[in-house]
């Protein structure tokens, strides 16, 4: 062979493999998995108010195959899941879990907080400048306003160039509302009294659609007007405390708080269709009509991701009247362990399955009736914030020889007047560490901070951490009260929620479907990580606030 011919054989020999090569690389990119057709048609964001971690235990038993043990058994379970801020109520709650940050950040720092630059109290949903829609009442004036920071629902919306739907729905209002972001499709949410009609904000829309003009016009809602009894025979209800206790709240016009409770009696003394709020029978209109909208708004059907955000309301509820050992907290969970079964089978049949993405979570946790703790030698009790108000305002008159420098006290948090304060030539700082060591002294009360503290510090582990997540510089207060482990400001029945402690923080976060590994973790994971994580799934921006980060352990 010639030495040219040589050449020219190795350049030939050179362009084939090149070329072969060019192609294999489009093969495998080709080959490799798109990450937008790979997405979930769907994700199911659900938020069980005041579910606790250990409800999914206590009650497994009790649970059927197709609602809690199939999001265990076959999903994700991070048994170790927490709120990392206090105040732990549902305005926070539902604002952290879909922004991925904490009331620091996001700004939802209560249900409703006093607003220091108006000097009045607001609800964390509330807004005036929209009108009700669905409803002449003002049930539906609100909007997600107060909310400072992106969801992940807004994210989707952003990254779908807003094709990918999103619509929240809650019994309610503000647990519809948050989840649901700033540009949201829709929010809907139940109003009580005479109608117990599904409402929403002009903020989203100026008419409700056909579908749930359909749906208020049916009588689904109606058809849970009926005595509320146990779903199995009392007997086998072997979780909870006897049926009637003295640590229980009766509903008006009941003699004692055991079953049978007869609504149709109750109906006009509670609220009419507003009684439905504390009983099962909340959830299951919740179910109802989140399937109504799968239905009407066509979620899940095509390949661009859609995100339905459900709120289980009626847990809370049965929880704060009847508290969190009664009978009627199991017979809630069984309940809604059904309802989860039959939203997961219509999304098997509806979406397919393996073609959605499920998590569900709490808003917060909850105490234990104390009374019942104290009866059984366990550290608990009430604190009196009346009696503390009055005590601290002798304390006010005597140091400053006026009251008006403190503006308002809530969420376990003063709010001081700075400018009488300046006026009156006293350092803020000083006055904040005088008024937490008077109130330290106060029964009931175990730590206390100041607002000066959360600014200097970085706090990274413990009740300071907490306290300093939930800490809006703009909106919290001068002074932080963190109560006694075991003591709440609340009636003697029912259980309530608020505190940094861990039976507020403790929750479940179990993870099901498309693009989620089955197993189960002990580390410490906590609420603001939840964004991020389904970030990560569907391979789109984290919220604006984010702080969590995602939870790798739960991604294929
Ligand atoms: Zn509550």
């Amino acid at each position: 062979m010639k030495k040219t011919n040589l050449v020219l054989l190795l350049f030939i020999l050179c362009l084939t493999s090149l070329s072969y090569g060019q192609r294999r690389n489009i093969n495998v990119v080709e080959t490799q998995p798109d990450p937008i057709a790979h997405s979930p048609k769907l994700v199911v964001g659900i938020v069980v108010d005041q579910m606790r971690y250990d409800y999914l235990t206590r009650f497994w038993d009790q649970y059927g195959e197709g609602g809690f043990k199939r999001l265990v058994n076959q999903g994700f379970n991070c048994k170790n899941h927490h709120f990392n801020y206090a105040p732990t109520s549902t305005g926070p709650g539902h604002a952290s879990v879909y922004t991925g940050t904490t009331p620091a950040v996001h700004g939802i720092i209560g249900n409703d907080w006093y607003d220091k630059e108006i000097g009045k109290d607001v609800y964390c949903a509330g807004d005036d400048s929209y009108a009700s829609v669905g409803t002449t009442s003002d049930a539906g004036q609100m909007s997600p306003h107060r909310m400072l920071t992106t969801t992940i629902t807004d994210e989707l919306r952003l990254h779908t160039q807003k094709r990918g739907k999103v619509i929240g729905v809650a019994v309610k209002d503000r647990g519809a509302v948050l989840p649901a972001g700033h540009a949201a499709n829709a929010a809907y949410w139940f109003e009580g009294g005479a109608t117990g009609n599904w409402v929403t904000s002009s903020y989203y829309m100026d008419a409700l659609p056909q579908w749930v003009k359909d749906f208020n016009n049916s009588d689904a809602v109606e058809a849970y007007k009926k005595p509320w009894n146990t779903l199995k025979p009392i007997e086998t209800y072997a979780e909870s405390g006897t049926d009637a206790n003295a640590y229980e709240g009766k509903f008006k016009g009941e003699n004692t708080s055991s079953f049978p409770h007869d609504l149709p009696q109750l109906w006009e003394a509670n609220g009419q269709f507003g009684l439905l709020r504390s009983t099962p029978f909340g959830n299951s209109i919740t179910a109802d009509f989140a399937l109504a909208a799968l239905e009407g708004e066509d979620l899940g059907g095509d390949t661009i991701t859609d995100f339905l955000a459900i709120s289980f309301s009626s847990t809370d509820y049965v929880g704060h009247f009847f508290g969190v050992n009664s009978k009627e907290i199991e017979d809630t969970y069984i309940r809604l362990d059904q309802d989860l079964a039959r939203v997961l089978s219509t999304l098997d049949e509806k979406v397919g399955e393996g073609e959605y993405t499920v998590f569900l979570t709490a808003d917060h946790a909850a105490i234990d009736v104390p009374a019942y703790l104290k009866d059984s030698k366990i550290p608990a009790g009430y604190l009196d914030m009346g009696l503390i108000k009055e005590k601290f305002n002798e304390f006010l008159q005597y140091k400053y020889g006026t009251t008006d420098v403190l503006k308002d006290l809530s969420n376990y948090q003063l709010f001081l007047d700075h400018k009488i304060l300046a006026n009156l030539d006293i350092d803020l700082k000083e006055a904040q560490e005088d008024m937490a060591k008077e109130l330290l002294g106060y029964e009931g009360i175990s730590q206390v901070y100041t607002g000066h503290q959360m600014w200097e510090n970085n706090y990274t582990k413990g009740i300071p951490y907490i306290l300093q997540n939930g800490y809006n510089q703009k909106r919290s207060g001068d002074v932080l009260i963190v109560p006694n482990p075991g003591f709440i400001s609340y009636s003697r029945t029912g259980s309530t929620h608020g505190s940094p402690q861990i039976y507020d923080t403790h929750v479940p976060l179990l993870l099901y479907g498309k693009g989620i590994k089955q197993g189960s973790t002990v580390n410490r994971t906590e609420i603001p990580d939840i964004a991020p994580t389904i970030s990560a799934l569907l391979g789109i921006a984290f919220p604006s606030g984010t702080t969590g980060r995602p939870i790798g352990e739960v991604l294929e």
